[in-house]
């Protein structure tokens, strides 16, 4: 039934940064949401929840976790460019 729940502690509790941008973990004991690779020690299955944003923690009335900082997720972005990096100088 909760497989999803038990793959996503399991990324957790190996600090996998794969998983980082794909779930937050929002720690209910601590009121903090936080990355898959976070530092901090992984808190009990039953504290957490696991939400897929942390637009999404930030609704539910958790705060970002300040070691990890899950907002500055890196999100992969594609077909960006930058106009003064094309030939153009910026001076
Ligand atoms: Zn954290």
């Amino acid at each position: 039934m909760h497989t999803d729940r038990e793959a996503c502690y399991r990324a957790v509790k190996s600090r996998d940064r794969r998983f980082d941008g794909r779930f937050i973990t929002a720690v209910h004991t601590t009121g903090i949401y936080c990355r898959p690779s976070c530092p901090a020690r992984t808190p009990a299955l039953a504290n957490v929840s696991f939400l897929p944003t942390a637009a999404a923690a930030q609704a539910a009335g958790f705060r970002a976790c300040k070691r990890c900082l899950p907002d500055a997720t890196p999100v992969i972005r594609s077909g960006i460019s930058l106009p003064m990096s094309q030939g153009g100088r910026c001076v």
